[in-house]
């Protein structure tokens, strides 16, 4: 089944910002692939894409570590919508920790999902994307450019994937493709709760409380929300941001201090 929708490939779209940016998509009419681990989380995105009126979404169950699936999603992508108008690498997960106590292989797995995956991605989608003179956004994060004792695998993964989208927005000068990175700041997800339930758990406070106490450690007036994430994705990777390439833009609400 061909459309004319342009179509987005999102991963992570099972919950949190991938949601997020999954619906903002559908909301201007994208035909959405919605790829992530979880098949029941997966469906309930789907049918909230249904939902907002946009096309029969494809949603693609997979454990994108996995060398062989980001190829397989753009191969699937191709034979239900025959055409790719954007990429949006969001999935990762990367452990917190102090450094002497991460294993090599929570850093390994690191890399395997937010970097390689992405890698991946990028070097199937290029052809498709490059007919359509589309857009790849990498979702990284701010820790990229604020490296933290205990964000040792997220920052290093961060950082590489802004230093690998400038060198794909130098290998897609000419081509009218566009590629950008987004920065997400403290955003809040599973992975923030999560964070907040550990420091609640760690201090022995309740959830209000460590809540505030992490917004004044990280100098917050409040967390950013997922869909003010996606709502820069979307822009983009449309036309209105036809000159933004190769850029690294931090959504964070302003907690970046440095230049
Ligand atoms: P989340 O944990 O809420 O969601 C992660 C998504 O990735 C889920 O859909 C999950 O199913 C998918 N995923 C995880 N492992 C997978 C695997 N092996 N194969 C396929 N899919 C897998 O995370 P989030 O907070 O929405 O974060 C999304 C992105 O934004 C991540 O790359 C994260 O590093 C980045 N980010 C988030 C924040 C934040 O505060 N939430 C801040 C900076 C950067």
């Amino acid at each position: 089944m061909h459309n004319n929708s342009p179509v987005v490939i999102v991963t992570g779209a099972s919950r949190g910002i991938g949601h997020a940016i999954a619906l903002e998509f559908a909301r201007h009419g994208y035909a959405c692939v919605l790829a992530a681990r979880n098949s029941i989380a997966l469906g309930r995105t789907a049918d909230e894409v249904r939902a907002l009126g946009a096309p029969e979404p494809l949603s693609i169950s997979a454990d994108l570590r996995d060398r062989d699936q980001p190829a397989r999603v753009v191969e699937q992508t191709l034979a239900r919508f025959g055409r790719l108008d954007a990429l949006v690498n969001n999935a990762g997960a990367t452990k917190r920790g102090d450094f002497l106590s991460l294993p090599d292989e929570d850093m390994l797995d690191g890399f395997a999902l937010k970097y390689h995956a992405t890698v991946r991605f990028c070097r199937a989608a290029w052809p498709h994307l490059e007919m359509s003179r589309g857009s790849i956004v990498n979702i990284a994060g701010i820790g990229a450019h604020t490296p933290t004792a205990e964000f040792t695998i997220g920052g290093p993964v961060n950082s590489a994937l802004i230093n690998f989208t400038k060198a794909l927005a130098d290998r897609a000068r000419g081509t009218g493709m566009r590629i950008n990175t987004v920065c997400p700041g403290p955003t809040a997800t599973d992975r923030l709760t999560r964070r907040i339930e550990a420091l609640a758990a760690e201090r022995g406070i309740g959830m209000a409380e460590a809540e505030t106490e992490m917004l004044k450690q990280q100098g917050l007036a409040r967390y950013g929300q997922p869909q003010e994430i996606a709502r820069v994705v979307r822009f983009l990777c449309s036309d209105e941001a036809s000159y933004i390439h190769g850029a690294t833009i931090d959504v964070d609400g302003g907690v970046t201090s440095g230049i």
